[in-house]
């Protein structure tokens, strides 16, 4: 039998449905907010995440998922959103009738690392990007409807993460700080942070290896380098989420995974994950736009994982899971004839009507009607069939009742509409 590719994984009926549920209220939230749909590919350029995510970062090193088409051209299945929905916003020259767009999109992403618990080779996102806007308010605004959603969706435990990684300005004399640091601490540090030391030290701040965290307890705190306008920007962001009851903490070693992120970073975490405890991360990226061959406009966005979200979700799958309102149970050739054009009008009426299409014992119906989960059951056998009447037996009560076929399917859509 040919089994998944590892780290990929299938979302059944059962749990698709809260799956369903929350893209759902996420989309409906992001529109209250302004954002509006945008769908883009799974496959870009190589090129396109190289620059943009960074080649000296784990993503592009190596997770990414890339091979050459068949007419030898580098194609990588895509590790995020970010890139492609700012390639998008170039490409299409969003920016000219007015450059604040505010864009959302959900979907899959391909990353190729070591799968484990909330952490999958094909994963899921829903990403939400502002552009146009340099004011830290929208950072403050993508993290007030994070709070938001989690909330609606009794996410326990949620917590803010926040830093300032600064801009082009004050991060070189931090990175200045950071490297001299972590030569005094090299001899402790794993392979791939002590080559991170030249390549991208500020990727260290991000190693998971026990040893290298411990390390770089002593590490210099970004914050404290910040220059006048990064530190304001950082105080404004601060104090707007004081005013709107935002539980936040300022984490001095959040950097993130990918280049692009300037000033305000943030993660939110719960601590009903464990390990994997980031449900969603964002934060500015003033200069990708440029970086790609746009306009230099300022931008900011965020990405759930909903694998995870979905795991620490409050609410229970069960809850959404659907289930016919009727089944019906005929009995004979010409019974099954007239049920059968019974369910296929009733499913266009919105009705969920099923039926069994084998020509079963009536009791083997019934079973299966139960199992299935009907609210009723509608019988009809050759006597019934003879007299012009269906038996509708409500299932929770017991309650039975004869009811004319003549108009029947007009009488069901009326009583069974929910
Ligand atoms: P982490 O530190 O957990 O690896 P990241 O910094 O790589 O996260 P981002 O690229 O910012 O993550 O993606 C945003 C969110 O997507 C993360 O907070 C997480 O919830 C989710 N995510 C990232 N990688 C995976 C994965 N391999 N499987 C499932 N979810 C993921
Ligand atoms: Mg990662």
């Amino acid at each position: 039998m040919i089994q998944l590719i590892r780290g990929f994984k299938d979302i059944l009926p059962g749990e698709v449905e809260l799956w369903q549920h929350i893209e759902h209220r996420a989309a409906e939230l992001l529109e209250d907010y302004g954002f509006r749909e945008i769908r883009i590919p799974i496959m870009e350029r190589t090129e396109l995440f190289s620059r943009s995510i960074g080649d000296a970062t784990d993503i592009v090193e190596k997770e990414m998922y890339t091979f050459p088409d068949r007419k030898g051209e580098l194609i990588t299945l895509r590790p995020e959103a970010t890139a492609s929905v700012v390639r998008a916003y170039i490409q299409h020259k969003m920016h000219a009738a007015d450059p604040v767009r505010k864009f959302y999109t959900v979907g899959p992403m391909f990353r190729r690392e070591r799968p484990q618990k909330g952490r999958y080779r094909q994963f899921y996102q829903i990403n939400a990007e502002i552009f146009g806007v340099a004011s830290p308010l929208a950072d403050v605004q993508l993290i007030v409807l994070l709070d938001t959603l989690f909330e609606r969706l009794e996410v326990p435990d949620v917590r803010a993460h926040i830093n300032s990684l600064g801009c082009p300005d004050c991060r070189p004399r931090y990175r200045e700080a950071l490297v001299s640091y972590l030569r005094t601490v090299e001899d402790v540090l794993c392979a791939d942070c002590r080559r991170r030391m030249t390549t991208n030290p500020l990727r260290v701040l991000d190693c998971k290896v026990p040893d290298c965290r411990q390390a770089m307890t002593g590490a210099p705190i970004l914050a404290d380098y910040l220059c006048d306008a990064c530190r304001k920007d950082f105080e404004t962001v601060k104090k707007q989420l004081e005013k709107l009851g935002i539980n936040y903490e300022i984490d001095g070693r959040l950097v993130r995974g990918l280049d692009y992120y300037t000033r305000t970073t943030f993660e939110m975490q719960t601590g009903a994950l464990g390990a994997q405890s980031a449900v969603a991360g964002g934060g500015r990226y003033d200069g990708l736009v440029k970086m790609l061959g746009g306009p230099a406009i300022p931008a900011t966005g965020f990405a759930v994982g909903f694998d995870r979200l979905a795991e620490v979700c409050g609410l229970s799958a069960e809850r959404f899971v659907r289930k016919p309102a009727l089944f019906i149970a005929a009995l004979g050739a010409p019974s099954q004839e007239i049920a059968f054009e019974w369910i296929c009008r009733l499913g266009a009426a919105g009705i969920e009507a099923e039926m069994d299409f084998e020509d079963r014992s009536l009791k083997s119906q019934m079973k299966r009607a139960d199992r299935l989960g009907a609210d009723y059951v509608l019988m009809l056998g050759e006597q019934e069939l003879s007299r012009g009447v269906a038996l509708l037996r409500n299932m929770r009560t017991r309650d039975q009742e004869e009811i004319p076929i003549k108009a029947i399917v007009a009488g069901l859509i009326h009583r069974l509409q929910p």
